[in-house]
């Protein structure tokens, strides 16, 4: 498959040429089974299903479909490597394991990239420059307080909660399983998680390296399946926390389905970020931060900037350059090098994109897509921005979780303030000017998790991440992830 070269850049005599990563270094088993008790095993019912390419539709491999009955013997040994071997454990030994898996993934990491392409669609330059580094990053970062946890609690005395059940998304699949596993065993916990169905392939890989680590079986148990086996884990008895990352209908399910049990729990959920544009800003700047945050990813990103607020004065210079830059985006293999904008992750969520493209135009908006030519076979998108939208518009209000941008303008800071936070979600945010002070008002006055100035979309494993309002409840990442997976109890 090639990447398609853009027409500007052909026109200009610029087109690149293709650089496809290779995969000959890359092994995908035709079958995965479930990841239990340190060992590969069949589902009790026998039901697999298959995984894709989003790229080709070409089928990638077949992986089990855990039932109930699987959820359980997966609870089950976690909850007995929990009594045995992880709970007894010194813990700097307990981090040792974990620094093993940091390392092992480190040097499978060219393994781990092409495969998360593979799977989910995303260009090889963010997997193998965002996403897996930064697992690798955060198995490193939680390693290291694994014998320090009194550190972090001062005057207290954390202690594990016991069996973590979690759920993730496939926007980013090995990254997401990191930043819910390194925590919980830091802190003492064992876990069984359930990659999302679209996207299992890196984390049975991921359980190859455990298994290869050494850890004691059952301390990672790993289930693949759809909705079914996710609520199967949150209805477990025997689960004592639940950390989910997804939609926020999906987050609002496992809230009722949770209340009144005594699981705690994490919901990371949906978002609709402002990126805020002050005429004082650097432009070129802003332009590469809008594309960053809502193109590159092809928007497939919680925190995706997916409404853009530009400052009146310099609002048709910016959307020029923006489309301008729009036309230079290279969409297609996601393998190749050169590629900006990949494959949409799986038919469902380009037909919810599509639909969503519809309603904009219904609503009045003026819809303009970047001209680039798109593979034949496969799940695409082209860039594409909405102006003339107003608030109440569907495409400004809800996620649409693609590469779609609905653009607004704002005369002053209070009413670019005052827009930004008319949203349900509130997960991050971007702001872009040349004055500190602005900066400082307006991170403060934004009501989302994460508010980036003068960037975006940018990740570190000891910065907290998590949502206001109905973009969830607790917090992962640095210090505060830790709090998520410990009782504190008075200090003996
Ligand atoms: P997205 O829109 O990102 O696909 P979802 O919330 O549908 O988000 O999916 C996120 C994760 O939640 C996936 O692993 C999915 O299988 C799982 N999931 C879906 N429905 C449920 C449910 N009712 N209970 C628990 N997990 C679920």
């Amino acid at each position: 498959m090639e990447s398609q070269p853009n027409k500007l850049a052909f026109d200009s005599g610029w087109a690149y040429s293709p650089a496809p990563e290779s995969t000959d270094h890359v092994h995908i088993d035709k079958k995965y089974d479930l990841f239990i008790g340190g060992e590969f095993v069949a589902p009790v019912k026998g039901g697999y299903f298959e995984t894709i390419n989003p790229a080709t539709e070409e089928v990638l491999s077949s992986v089990a479909e855990a039932t109930d009955a699987d959820v359980d013997r997966a609870v089950k040994a976690a909850r007995k490597a929990y009594r045995g071997a992880w709970s007894k454990m010194n813990a700097a030994e307990r981090g040792k394991y974990i620094f093993r898996i940091a390392r092992i993934l480190q040097e499978r990491a060219r393994e781990f990239s092409v495969i998360e392409s593979l799977d989910g669609g995303k260009p090889i330059r963010e997997s193998r420059d965002i996403d897996i580094p930064l697992a690798a990053a955060h198995f490193f970062y939680y390693a290291g307080w694994a014998d320090k946890l009194g550190y972090a609690f001062p005057g207290r005395t954390p202690k594990a909660l016991g069996v973590a059940g979690q759920i993730i998304p496939w926007n980013f699949p090995l990254l997401m399983a990191a930043w819910k596993i390194a925590p919980a065993l830091a802190c003492g916990n064992t876990v069984v998680l359930k990659p999302a169905e679209t996207t299992p392939l890196t984390a049975m890989k991921l359980a190859e390296v455990i298994r290869d680590a050494g850890l004691p079986p059952g301390v990672v148990n790993i289930v693949t399946g759809a909705g079914k086996t996710g609520a199967a884990i949150v209805n477990h008895p025997d689960v004592d926390k639940i950390a989910f990352t997804g939609s926020t209908d999906v987050g609002r399910l496992i809230q009722r389905a949770i209340a009144g049990t005594k699981k705690k729990y994490t919901l990371e959920l949906g978002g609709k970020a402002a990126n805020i544009i002050f005429a004082d800003a650097a432009i070129d700047q802003a332009v590469e931060g809008i594309v960053n945050g809502i193109f590159f990813n092809q928007g497939h990103v919680c925190c995706a900037g997916s409404r853009l607020f530009v400052q009146e004065s310099v609002a048709d210079e910016v959307i020029q350059k923006l489309k301008d830059r729009m036309e230079t985006l290279i969409v297609g293999d996601p393998l190749d090098k050169n590629t900006d904008v990949g494959a949409i992750n799986s038919a469902p969520q380009l037909e919810k994109i599509e639909s969503y493209l519809k309603i904009g135009q219904q609503e009045g908006a003026e819809m303009y897509q970047s001209s680039c030519p798109v593979p034949k076979r496969g799940y695409w998108c082209r860039p594409t921005i909405f102006t003339g939208v107003s608030q109440s518009n569907r495409v400004v209000q809800e996620e649409i979780f693609g590469p779609v941008l609905a653009i607004q303008t704002f005369r002053t800071l209070e009413e670019g303030l005052t827009k930004a936070n008319n949203t349900p979600y509130g997960l991050s945010g971007g702001v872009w000017t040349d004055k500190g002070a602005k900066i400082f008002k307006m991170t403060q006055q934004v009501r989302a998790g994460v508010i980036w100035a003068n960037t975006f979309n940018k990740f570190d494993p000891t910065s907290p991440f998590g949502g206001y309002k109905e973009s969830g409840v607790g917090r992962e990442g640095g210090l505060h992830g830790l709090g998520a997976y410990v009782r504190l109890e008075p200090q003996s």
